[in-house]
């Protein structure tokens, strides 16, 4: 076995276990493989091991990997701050988008061709650098993606606090999500979770784990 196949196959094994502990079932949890600054090889080699979703977090990069591999049937997650120039572009090529913070990025989605499935990226810190919707915010912002034209809203996405237990901030993203639901029942998701968190994270309701470097192994440098 491949380092790499022993790190999925490890990480693959403490998500079941996470999940028989909180009593869910395995089949609800889809695992997106971070593949930022990661070569195109490393993708293919996870592809041969039954790999499907990938995650990317700028769209030059998520762009070009995309098309290099057009001949995989690949789902890409875009998990990065979007920009609200390219956001028309990563909608050509992605099923998920994780990180709708803002109602900028909402309008430059709209589009009368066919529907992408999103996320709501909340922010659990006090920190607005660190990217995602406000409590203050949420409510409205809920409302103008279920309006949008060609946006599905599938749940919430965060990022855990750096100076919070992982399980207390997923439990508050949790209630977020109750919040969202009360506005818009199918948007049922919790994209939460990264490498040194996703146990918590499915502890806590995550249906849509993202994690890099567990799987990865570490990132090259950003190139
Ligand atoms: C890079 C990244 C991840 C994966 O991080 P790891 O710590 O390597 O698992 C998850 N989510 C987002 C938004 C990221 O940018």
């Amino acid at each position: 076995m491949s380092e790499l196949e022993k790190r999925l196959v490890a990480v693959r094994e403490r998500i079941a276990e996470a999940a028989s502990l909180a009593d869910r079932e395995k089949a609800e949890l889809t695992t997106i493989v971070v593949t930022k600054f990661h070569p195109v090889s490393l993708i293919r080699e996870l592809w041969d091991l039954g790999v499907r979703d990938f995650g990317e977090n700028r769209h030059q990069e998520a762009s070009t990997k995309a098309e290099e591999l057009s001949d995989l049937n690949l789902n890409w997650h875009f998990v990065g701050q979007l920009q609200r120039r390219k956001a028309r572009q990563v909608r050509k090529y992605v099923s998920m988008i994780h990180s709708i913070d803002r109602d900028a990025v909402v309008r430059a989605l709209v589009s009368g061709e066919g529907r992408v499935d999103c996320f709501i990226q909340y922010n659990l810190t006090d920190d607005p650098a660190r990217g995602g919707i406000d409590d203050s915010g949420l409510e409205l912002l809920v409302e103008n993606v279920c309006e949008a034209e060609g946006l599905r809203l599938c749940g919430v996405m965060a990022v855990a606090p750096l100076d919070e237990e992982p399980r207390a901030a997923f439990a508050r993203l949790r209630g977020i999500s109750e919040r969202v639901r009360s506005l818009a029942p199918d948007a049922t998701a919790i994209s939460a979770g990264m490498s040194h968190d996703y146990a918590e994270a499915i502890a806590e309701g995550a249906t849509h784990l993202r994690i890099g470097s567990a799987i990865t192994g570490n990132r090259p440098e950003p190139g």
